[in-house]
């Protein structure tokens, strides 16, 4: 999600949709109780199933969507977010609820090499 994508293929921090889209996007999947343990618990859902989604967003989530969108855990994302890609079928979604366009979107196949 946020920042995965090189600025110069598609800036994400321009949008955000993602992030702010339903509440099991961010959910946990294989990490390891070491990478969930770099997540500070404020920001994880109360049945650990995920990251916390408040207000119609991650509450990890910071800036404002559509302009300077930032993930407070950047680092330590699930790995759900780090697989997001601009351009992807998940992406398309997310932007296409929020009215955002998604005719400038990279080809997803250009991050299968990077
Ligand atoms: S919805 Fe797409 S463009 Fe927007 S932050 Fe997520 S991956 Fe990036
Ligand atoms: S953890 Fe970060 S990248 Fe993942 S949904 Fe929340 S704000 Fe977005």
């Amino acid at each position: 999600m946020l920042e995965t994508s090189p600025p110069e293929i598609f800036d994400c921090r321009t949008c955000g949709a993602c992030c702010a889209h339903a509440a099991d996007w961010p959910r946990f999947s294989m990490e390891t109780d070491a990478e969930l343990a770099l997540i500070p618990e404020k920001f994880v859902a109360k049945d650990l199933s995920g990251m916390l989604f408040e207000a119609g967003r991650c509450s990890a989530l910071t800036g404002e969507l559509g302009k300077n969108a930032g993930c407070a855990v950047y680092a330590a994302r699930p790995h759900v977010c780090r697989t997001c890609m601009p351009g992807d079928a998940e992406c398309i979604i997310a932007r296409q609820a929020r009215g955002y366009s998604v005719d400038d979107l990279p080809d997803e196949t250009v991050f299968w090499d990077a």
